[in-house]
């Protein structure tokens, strides 16, 4: 019994404890620490929406006064940075959701648990009962037996004899017994799992509790965290709000200020303006005036021009009488002034040093100039400075257009009547054919000289006819050949005029008549082929002959009939040089001596023509023969004396200068007088003959008579004038 009632206690006490366990371990504790993290919870979103909200609202403020400045930029990163703690947070409450999870989960193995506590309870609980009655009933079962005790010492007997049932009904209770305590043991058994469950659910709770704890200050952290930045963003928000109010401020003044300047301006401006007006309306009135004005200022222009064309009409007319005397004054002081300069010009032109000239002391230069005077020239010879005197000396960098010019008045006056002689004379190689002939680039007096008879027969093509033809010739060792003949190799004849005027001409000497630069230069070419195809050497053969260009102008006035023929003779001499005594024998000694003789003749004719000596030995050479009447009379000679400047050249050199001084300075002998006068009828060379008659063969002329009359280069002339 003892056993029973210890054991009722600990069931008593145990179901205390179970009771205790439950209402502690009821999960109100938790179901409570969750309620409130779910307010806590509720409470942070409603706070995290009104601060969006706040955001929301900041955001849609327009940009501050100076977008793009710091604070902006500054806003931005704390705006990152918000973002970034709502992120975190609504990590943490990811989190958050996660432990609530885990607490309900933990909330129904609890309940689990204590609904396999309470089946457990309910077992023991019949089991006790059942235990119970079985005592109540072995109770009564002892008490009866006690009852029946005394008859006991004399029924013992019967007792013993009866006790073998007692006996049975005691071992059986005491097996009842036996497993009743055994049952307890089991209960106990199950007693002490249930502690040892309830001892890890403790240990549970409790771990859970500190986990509770840890994400609670974790979620004050964070909340704490979020506040602080809550509160710096504000406070940069105020900051800039601040900033750019105090600059809009700045800016505002700055502007009020500008604002007083221009409303200052304006004051000034409006009386300026009103001045403006003023002028403008008057201008309005001046212009609405202007087109009478105008018409009547053209009016009186318009009178006053016509007064002026009629002033300068009869001016001109004036003019006209005036030019018209004065050009018979300019003819006649031309011819004064060609008498003054002589009939007989001399002039040098000195050419540059050329590669030809190699290097060396003896290509060193030896000739110099007078810088005021330009018709002196100095030469060094042998270290001996000699001097001379011409006409016109031309330094090396003189042009072929500056000699031109310079003999330009001589061509032109061909056209009036004029006969004419250019000669280029000099050593070989001192630039005789450059100056005559020049080069296809740069052409000399020969082709410029045409040039300028064509467009001056041209200018006076309304009144004038003229004819120009063309002669080429050459004369080696004293015999003439035709250079534009078919047989060059021919020897020409000159003949006196059989008419009995005394004149001379050439019999078979062919002229070309020529009308452009293109018929020149073809009779240049065809002359030229001639000569090479004759030669085979012709360097040294020109420079050994002299070669004749004959340009012969026929003019006729239309209106009076007047005819005039002038010549213009163009002579590449042969070279001046003195073949050396010794050296030289045979051809070339013959061919020294015919040049030689043929300028000692012509400088003979020329000292003669110019002393104006009676006598005037023509004949001695066939080149002065020929060029007899283009020397004499009131022809005009010119003598271009080629000199070369350098070292080794200066004998030669020294020679050409002493000749073109003998030329030039020939004492005017005592006739002169009566000589000059009679030179200077300039009127001599004109031949009246009546308008529009058949042109006589020149008296004065003395190749074949008139162009078309030759028969020889009838085919060439036939090539170069199709018209004819
Ligand atoms: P010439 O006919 O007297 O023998 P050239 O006329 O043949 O001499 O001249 C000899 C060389 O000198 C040629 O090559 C020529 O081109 C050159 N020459 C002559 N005079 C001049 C000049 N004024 N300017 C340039 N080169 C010249
Ligand atoms: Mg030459």
């Amino acid at each position: 019994t003892i056993k029973v009632e210890h054991l009722k206690e600990k069931l008593i006490s145990q179901a205390q404890e179970v009771s205790r366990l439950r209402s502690e371990l009821g999960g109100t504790d938790l179901e409570k620490h969750r309620d409130l993290l779910m307010v806590e919870n509720e409470r942070l979103r409603q706070e995290m929406r009104r601060c969006e909200a706040e955001l929301q609202e900041l955001r849609a403020k327009p940009a501050g006064p100076c977008p793009g400045c710091e604070h902006s930029q500054e806003s931005a990163q704390l705006r990152d940075k918000l973002s970034q703690l709502q992120l975190e947070m609504a990590e943490s409450k990811g989190m958050l959701s996660e432990l609530n999870l885990e607490v309900q989960q933990k909330t129904d193995r609890l309940a689990e648990v204590e609904l396999r506590l309470k089946d457990c309870l309910a077992e023991k609980a019949q089991e006790e009962e059942r235990l119970s009655r079985r005592l109540r009933d072995s109770h009564e079962t002892i008490a009866s037996l006690r009852a029946q005790s005394p008859p006991v010492k004399y029924v013992i007997k019967t007792v013993e004899v009866e006790s073998s049932k007692t006996k049975q009904a005691l071992s059986e209770s005491q097996a009842r017994n036996q497993h009743l305590q055994e049952q307890v043991a089991m209960q106990r058994q199950v007693l002490k799992e249930m502690e040892q469950q309830l001892q890890s659910s403790h240990q549970l709770t409790a771990r859970l509790r500190a986990q509770i704890a840890m994400y609670e200050s974790e979620l004050e952290r964070a909340h704490g965290q979020m506040l602080e930045e809550m509160q710096s963003l504000e406070e940069d928000k105020n900051r800039a709000i601040e900033e750019a109010f105090a600059r809009a401020q700045v800016e505002m003044k700055a502007v009020h200020e500008n604002l007083a300047g221009v409303r200052t301006n304006l004051l000034t401006l409006q009386p300026a303006l009103r001045t403006l007006t003023n002028d403008y309306n008057g201008l309005k009135r001046q212009v609405r005036g202007f087109p009478l004005l105008l018409q009547e200022a053209l009016r009186s222009v318009k009178a006053e021009i016509g007064q002026a064309i009629e002033e300068v009409n009869s001016n001109n007319q004036e003019l006209l009488r005036k030019y018209r005397r004065e050009l018979q004054l300019r003819k006649k002081c031309h011819n004064e002034l060609v008498r003054l300069k002589g009939n007989i010009r001399v002039i040098a032109r000195v050419r540059p040093v050329t590669k030809e000239d190699g290097e060396g002391p003896e290509a060193t230069n030896a000739v110099t100039f007078d810088a005021d005077d330009d018709s002196i020239i100095h030469l060094l010879h042998k270290g001996k400075p000699v001097s001379f005197e011409l006409d016109k000396v031309f330094s090396p960098q003189a042009s072929q257009q500056d000699v031109f010019q310079e003999v330009q008045a001589l061509i032109t006056s061909c056209i009036d009547g004029f006969n004419v002689c250019i000669f280029a004379y000099g050593q070989t190689g001192a630039g005789k054919t450059y100056t005559m002939e020049g080069t296809p680039e740069n052409p000399g007096i020969n082709q410029r000289a045409l040039q300028l008879l064509f467009s001056e027969v041209q200018e006076k093509a309304s009144d004038w006819e003229y004819t120009i033809t063309v002669s080429a010739a050459e004369i080696y060792n004293e015999v003439l050949r035709d250079l534009l003949g078919k047989e060059p190799q021919e020897k020409l004849e000159i003949r006196l005029c059989p008419d009995g005027s005394g004149q001379l001409y050439v019999p078979g000497l062919t002229e070309f008549q020529v009308q452009s630069v293109d018929d020149i230069n073809k009779v240049f070419e065809f002359g030229h082929t001639n000569r090479t195809t004759e030669f085979t050497n012709l360097n040294e053969h020109s420079s050994r002959s002299h070669a004749l260009l004959i340009v012969t102008v026929r003019g006729m006035d239309c209106s009076t009939g007047l005819r005039t023929t002038g010549k213009l003779n163009l002579v590449d001499l042969a070279g001046s040089e003195r073949v050396g005594k010794s050296g030289a024998e045979g051809s070339r000694l013959r061919e020294a001596q015919h040049i030689n003789k043929s300028l000692s003749a012509l400088g003979d004719v020329i000292a003669a023509l110019r002393s104006r000596q009676g006598h005037v030995p023509f004949r001695n050479s066939k080149l002065t023969y020929l060029l007899q009447d283009s020397l004499s009379g009131d022809s005009k000679t010119l003598m271009v004396v080629q000199v070369s400047p350098v070292e080794k050249n200066t004998s030669e050199t020294l020679y050409s200068l002493k000749f073109a001084e003998r030329v030039r300075s020939v004492e005017l002998g005592p006739g002169l007088r009566r000589a000059e006068l009679g030179s200077w009828s300039s009127q001599e060379h004109l031949e009246w003959e009546p308008a529009c008659q058949t042109p006589q063969p020149s008296a004065r002329a003395h190749s074949a008579p008139s162009s078309g009359t030759s028969s020889r280069p009838g085919s060439i002339r036939r090539k170069l004038q199709p018209s004819a």
